[in-house]
């Protein structure tokens, strides 16, 4: 994983869909002091391109716009995607609610609002549905797939049981799919250090790993070493060879 510095991708993007320049832009303010990175996206053809562009942690959508019906917009986004959407319109009505919610939106915000409010619900609605950055939480390659905050993997449905330091070595090595990960750089960011010696840790490393994953087709061949330099995780598209 990447250094957990405190950067500005750590702070979750949110889209603002709203046509009220009036209004896009002070929320988009107050968003950003709330610790977001606000886009704004005045119709809805543009709230389709930037949701698919932008990938969003969040989308705040007003109903009411101009070229669509906000709800078909919802139901749109949500062909595409899960992410999160609440939804800010002007009447609040029960049946608008239930619809809202309905057609895939996690929550559901009524003008005039204090931003307050919205921020909170939204931190809210992040915490249910998704971790708060943006790193990739799984990580899938060929059959398998790694629950990198819960430090699960599996392969072709099967999970592996591994120790902490196989998980960290094969999550680095499937990180880096198709592409060959030294042995200085495994030492380094595995085990945390320069290593100008012996890698046999490594090979142990190495062997039990393969040895847990298995010789099922899935798994067979899928960690190579490369001679004299280090080892790759087979990419997707290359067949598994013995
Ligand atoms: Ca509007």
């Amino acid at each position: 994983m990447s250094s957990p510095t405190l950067n500005s991708s750590t702070q979750p993007s949110v889209l603002l869909v709203e046509d009220e320049k009036s209004i896009a832009a002070p929320f988009a303010a107050a968003l950003a002091r709330g610790g977001f990175r606000p886009s704004v996206a005045h119709t809805g053809a543009e709230a389709v391109e930037m949701a698919s562009e932008l990938d969003p942690d969040i989308v705040l959508l007003d109903l009411s716009l101009p070229d669509i019906d906000g709800r078909d917009l919802c139901r749109q986004l949500r062909l595409d995607s899960d992410v999160p959407i609440i939804m800010v319109t002007a009447s609040g009505t029960v049946t608008d609610r239930v619809v809202g919610l309905e057609l895939g939106a996690d929550d559901y915000v009524v003008k005039p609002f204090a931003t307050g409010e919205v921020i909170s619900r939204m931190r809210a609605v992040l915490r249910r549905a998704r971790p708060v950055t943006t790193e990739a939480r799984e990580l899938a390659v060929r059959d398998l797939r790694l629950d990198l905050a819960a430090r699960r993997a599996w392969i072709a449905e099967r999970e592996l049981e591994l120790t902490r330091k196989e998980f960290d070595l094969l999550a680095r090595l499937a990180r880096d799919a198709g592409r060959v990960v030294t042995r200085e750089e495994l030492m380094s960011d595995v085990w945390d250090m320069n290593w100008f010696g012996s890698t046999k840790t490594l090979d142990v490393h190495i062997a039990w790993l393969r040895r847990k994953l298995g010789d099922d087709p899935a798994a067979r061949g899928c960690i190579q070493t490369v001679r004299g330099v280090g080892f790759r995780f087979a990419a997707p598209d290359e067949g598994s060879s013995p």
